[in-house]
C-alpha cells in the first residue's frame, strides 16, 4: 500500500457544541488526539498536517514568503489550545512539529484543508482527509478506503441514512415538496482517500463558492472524476453537540 499524507481540518469553531469540542477530554485523552492516534500507529502515514484556527490570513496567496510568515503567526489563541492538547498524549507529543505539523486554516472547512494540501510535498501521491472531530476511526475502515480509493482514484466511507427524508424549502415550518427514496441515500464520513495531485487540480478548477464545499470528493465530483464509497462505521461518529461526546465516551467503554 502507498504511503500517504494524513490532513485534519480542525479550525471549526464548535459553534453548535458552545465550547471548543477537539481540546475535550473524552476518557482520559482529548478528541484531537484521539483523531491522531489512528494514523500515528501506521507505517503508511508519512505526515499528518492538522489545519488549526486563529489565522487571519490563511487564505492568503500560497507564495513561499506567504506560508513561512502565516507558519510564525500560529503561537497565539486557539491553535495554542490545540497544541496543548495533542501534548497531553505522550505518543503525539513526541511528534509534534515532527512528522505532526499544525498549519494555519481558512474561514471554511474546504479552504482549510486547501491550505494543508498545498503544503503537502509533491512525491507524497495520496492523501487522507479526516475530520479532526471523529475520534474513533478504526484501522479497519483506514484499511478499506485506502483499498478502494487505490482501486479506484478516490473513496470515502459511508452509512445508510436511516430517515424518512422529505425535501421542503426551509427553515420550518415549510410545505412538504416531496419525499426522497432513501435507499441512494449515504451519509459521508472520513477519511476521504484521493489523489494528492487530482484534490489540488479540483481545487485550482472549482468555480463555487468555498462555503458550498461541504467534503472533499464532491470537488471530484465537480471536476468529473470518479469518487466511490465503501461501507463505513455506525461508531465512527462526528462530535458536534456535547451528547455525541457523551454517545462516543459510551462507545469506547463498550469497545
Ligand atoms: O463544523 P463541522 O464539525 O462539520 O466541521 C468538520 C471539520 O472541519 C471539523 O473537524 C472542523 O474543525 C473542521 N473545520 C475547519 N475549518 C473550518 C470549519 C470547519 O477545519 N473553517
Amino acid at each position: 500500500m502507498p504511503r500517504f499524507a494524513v490532513i485534519l481540518p480542525a479550525a471549526g469553531s464548535s459553534a453548535r457544541f458552545g465550547a471548543p469540542k477537539l481540546v475535550q477530554d473524552l476518557a482520559g485523552i482529548p478528541v484531537i488526539a484521539r483523531a491522531v492516534l489512528p494514523f500515528i500507529q501506521r507505517a503508511d502515514t508519512h505526515q499528518i498536517l492538522i489545519a488549526t484556527p486563529n489565522d487571519p490570513f490563511a487564505t492568503a496567496g500560497p507564495s513561499q514568503q506567504n506560508l513561512a510568515r502565516l507558519d510564525n503567526r500560529l503561537s497565539a489563541g486557539r491553535a495554542n489550545e490545540l497544541w496543548d492538547a495533542l501534548s497531553r498524549e505522550p505518543a503525539v507529543k513526541n511528534r509534534l512539529g515532527g512528522q505532526i505539523a499544525l498549519v494555519p486554516g481558512g474561514p471554511t472547512r474546504a479552504e482549510s484543508v486547501w491550505s494543508a494540501l498545498r503544503r503537502v510535498p509533491a512525491d507524497v501521491e495520496w492523501v487522507a482527509i479526516h475530520d479532526a472531530a471523529r475520534p474513533l476511526v478504526s484501522q479497519d475502515l483506514i484499511d478499506r478506503t485506502l483499498a478502494a480509493a487505490v482501486e479506484h482514484g478516490a473513496a470515502a466511507p459511508a452509512v445508510a441514512v436511516p430517515w424518512t427524508i422529505k425535501q421542503a424549502s426551509g427553515p420550518l415550518p415549510a410545505r412538504v415538496e416531496k419525499t426522497v427514496a432513501r435507499d441512494a441515500l449515504w451519509a459521508l464520513q472520513t477519511p476521504q482517500i484521493m489523489r494528492r495531485d487530482r484534490l489540488l487540480r479540483a481545487f485550482d478548477e472549482c468555480i463555487y463558492p468555498m462555503q458550498h464545499i461541504t467534503d472533499d470528493l464532491q470537488l471530484l465530483e465537480l471536476a468529473g472524476e470518479q469518487a466511490w464509497l465503501v461501507a463505513g462505521d455506525e461508531r465512527n461518529i462526528k462530535i458536534t453537540t456535547p451528547q455525541d461526546l457523551m454517545l462516543a465516551e459510551t462507545l469506547l467503554a463498550r469497545r
